[in-house]
């Protein structure tokens, strides 16, 4: 049984996932990983999803009328046979990257240390994503704005094949906690669309009337009337 599994497009519209795949596939690493594709009609046809948010569907439903809390709770089965699962994003808007554990706490399962990323983010609401009933799951998501998407795949690529070298190495037991450069926030809410905001930008503290806190994924979410979202530090 392989530890990982590393999952794409649970957002059909986001390829990286696949584009990592096929760079991990080319390689004696693939050996080490099992990987599925979420959402492959949302994938087909290049949308983020077919019936509801895949992302917003776990722990899902057999029954259900929606394809995606099908489509979850056999993602759900196959995913927590795992030590360990990957699930990858991309934010057209973003222009970080990011660790995000969708719970109030960072868990045991999932050993964030040897993630080789600096950001993580603490991500409990709205529910439904496989990472908020599965403790052995995160999202790592990538900002493609600005930046070179073949550069931002061979990143995400490298962040990946370090994991399983942590992994499989028998002398680098997992440990828990973060490593000393990982900093950690708490994604607790949103800001709307309003006239008179000033400019904001992902990661910088900002001060709104007596709030204080740090922006994420500034204007990717505006067909939904959000400015961004809010974030405070932990550690
Ligand atoms: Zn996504």
């Amino acid at each position: 049984m392989k530890k990982l599994l590393i999952i794409t497009s649970t957002h059909g519209d986001e390829r990286i996932g696949m584009e990592v795949i096929n760079k991990l596939r080319k390689q004696e690493i693939e050996k080490y990983f099992d990987w599925l594709i979420a959402n492959p009609r949302a994938y087909k046809k290049n949308q983020r999803f077919v019936d509801f948010d895949l992302n917003r569907a776990y722990p899902g439903d057999g029954n259900s009328v929606f394809y995606e809390k099908r489509r979850a709770t056999e993602v759900m089965k196959i995913a927590q046979k795992y030590d360990f699962v990957i699930d990858l994003h991309e934010a057209s808007a973003g222009i970080n990257d990011f660790i995000v554990a969708p719970r109030e706490k960072i868990g045991k399962k999932f050993p964030l240390n040897l993630v080789n990323m600096q950001k993580i983010l603490l991500w409990p609401s709205p529910k439904g994503p496989l990472g908020s009933v599965l403790e052995n799951t995160i999202e790592l998501e990538f900002g493609m704005k600005n930046r070179k998407r073949t550069k931002v795949v061979e990143k995400a690529t490298r962040i990946i094949e370090r994991f399983i070298n942590q992994i499989t190495n028998e002398r680098n037991k997992p440990r828990r906690g973060l490593r000393k450069n990982q900093k950690l926030f708490y994604v607790y809410g949103k800001l709307m669309k309003e006239k008179s905001l000033p400019i904001l930008k992902d990661f910088k503290l900002i001060k709104i009337g007596k709030e204080q806190f740090f922006p994420l994924l500034v204007g990717q979410y505006q067909q939904l009337g959000i400015r961004c979202y809010k974030m405070r530090r932990v550690i």
